[in-house]
């Protein structure tokens, strides 16, 4: 861990924007907070999108009436007179509009950052989750971990309500007031938020993932890392993934600030791990030396799933450092639902459990989700990004029962199937039609005995065949429905 004292020259009075030219980038859900956020504290906003069509000109009407101006069409060069860039998280570093920007020395901040430098002095503390995959469902597990604790919060940042709605109104005394907010950050949104500094946060876990974005692995882990810069408590990290504890090692923190690991096996003193299948916490205990909290039951996390409990250990760890009691902890946990299309069981057909984790769109998800399941009938392909499907196939093919393939890059995990896993039955669904998915699990229910799982789990991106994982996800669900009913 670095031995440097951190200040928090990054928390500063909102009228700092007051007076400012500020051009922010994007007309998306986030820009559009910041900019009327921005305008509200006095600065002088200009929105740029690169589209121009009847939506955003609408937009750009209702915008005008408030004080906002904003201009379509060129999302390249840099307004007139512009003191500080806003940008949306999804636009690249390499965007023309941040070279000009940074021709100009003009600095470049993101939505969370903004939502920080609003904060007042009374401000609740924020509990940060990043990783390259289960940050949602560990930052929904903290928030409801906090709530069962009695506390005041709310899950915000890359979830939720966007997070400066959130700062400003409760600055402004016309939103909700928190004791503690449990705060989802993206690689991205760390990337533009320098200056922001956690009461304590975990990285998940560390896989090549938006690589295109980041421009190479080290430079996605040190934006990850950022997370662990300035905490005051704890910077919880993953003993079974070495670059997270190498991220804490990196980290400048403050004083006392401690490394706290999670770990599916018995904890060491200041982790928190598992033992006869109860979850149990070494780290804040009077003596981690002796002692061990008792906090939940491996049975009280959904679903039981071995990333899941990670997951669960993580949200607990920031809950712990944040002084939450044991129970509240168990509570938490057995209150928690996850969100759609992330490991939910959708029906049970003929004895065989049809799972749906759409929202596995890389090697690495699917992979965790793989893990959790044997034998398994594996619904797989979709865009691929880029990623190589090898280590991922050989680390499931025992467990494969058979494969249902779709999608654009399908032939690449058919490839990597046929290298690791050539006994496997493979079934190639070469169709792209809104009818594809009931095609894909009618074979799937082909390949699969009692007892099996069929689990969508596509290690892929959407976007070639759905808007969104949801879509593809809803479209499992409703094929799976339809053998349900032929099946009655
Ligand atoms: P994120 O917000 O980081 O995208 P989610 O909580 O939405 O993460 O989970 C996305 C997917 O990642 C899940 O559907 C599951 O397949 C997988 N996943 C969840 N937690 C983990 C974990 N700790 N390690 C590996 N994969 C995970």
């Amino acid at each position: 861990m670095g031995s440097g004292q951190v200040t928090f020259e990054g928390t500063r009075p909102a009228d700092s924007f007051a007076g400012q030219h500020i051009t922010v980038a994007g007309l998306g859900v986030s820009g559009l907070s910041a900019a009327r956020a921005l305008a509200g504290c006095g600065a002088h906003v200009t929105v740029v999108d690169g589209g121009d069509d009847d939506t955003r000109r609408q937009t750009a009407a209702v915008l005008a009436e408030e004080g906002i101006a904003v201009r379509l069409g060129d999302a390249d060069s840099l307004p007139d007179g512009t003191g500080l860039v806003v940008t949306s998280p999804g636009w690249k570093p390499s965007s023309p509009l941040f070279a000009a920007a940074a021709a100009a020395d003009v600095d470049v901040i993101g939505d969370v950052e903004v939502a920080w430098r609003l904060r007042g002095p009374d401000a609740a503390p924020w509990l940060a989750v990043t990783g390259t995959n289960g940050k949602t469902t560990t930052t929904r597990m903290l928030g409801s971990i906090l709530r069962a604790a009695g506390l005041r919060t709310a899950e915000v940042g890359n979830i939720g309500t966007p997070i400066v709605d959130v700062v400003l109104g409760q600055e402004r005394g016309d939103g909700a007031t928190y004791d503690v907010l449990a705060v989802e950050l993206s690689s991205y949104q760390l990337h533009w938020a320098p200056s922001v500094r956690a009461h304590s946060a975990a990285v998940l876990n560390l896989a090549p993932d938006h690589l295109d974005w980041h421009g190479s692995m080290a430079a996605y882990a040190r934006d990850k890392g950022r997370v662990y810069e300035g905490n005051r408590v704890a910077c919880v990290y993953n003993t079974a993934d070495r670059a997270t504890e190498d991220l804490v090692r990196e980290a400048d923190v403050e004083e006392g600030c401690r490394a706290v690991g999670f770990t599916l096996g018995p904890p060491g003193p200041s982790q928190l791990g598992v033992v006869d299948g109860i979850l149990v916490d070494r780290a804040f205990v009077a003596d981690r030396q002796r002692q061990a909290q008792e906090l939940a039951e491996v049975a009280d996390v959904n679903p039981p799933a071995p990333h899941n409990i990670a997951n669960a250990l993580a949200a607990a760890a920031l809950a712990r450092a944040f002084g939450v009691p044991a129970a509240a902890v168990r509570d938490g946990l057995r209150a928690f639902r996850p969100d759609a299309h992330r490991i939910s069981h959708v029906a049970d057909v003929d004895s065989v459990a049809y799972v749906d984790d759409s929202k596995a769109t890389n090697t690495h998800a699917a992979e965790a989700s793989l893990a959790a399941y044997a034998p398994v009938v594996w619904i797989a392909g979709g865009l691929a990004k880029g990623a190589s499907f090898d280590e991922l196939v050989a680390s499931a093919a025992e467990r494969l029962r058979g494969v249902v393939l779709l999608g654009a890059d399908r032939a690449l995990i058919g490839q990597a199937l046929a290298r690791h896993a050539p006994e496997v039955p493979v079934v190639d669904v070469d169709r792209t039609d809104t009818g594809a998915m009931s095609a894909v699990v009618e074979a799937a229910r082909g390949l699969a005995r009692a007892g099996d799982t069929v689990l969508l789990a596509p290690a892929c991106a959407s976007m070639d065949m759905f808007t969104n994982y949801n879509e593809r996800g809803d479209a499992f669900a409703a094929a799976v429905r339809e053998l349900d009913s032929d099946g009655a």
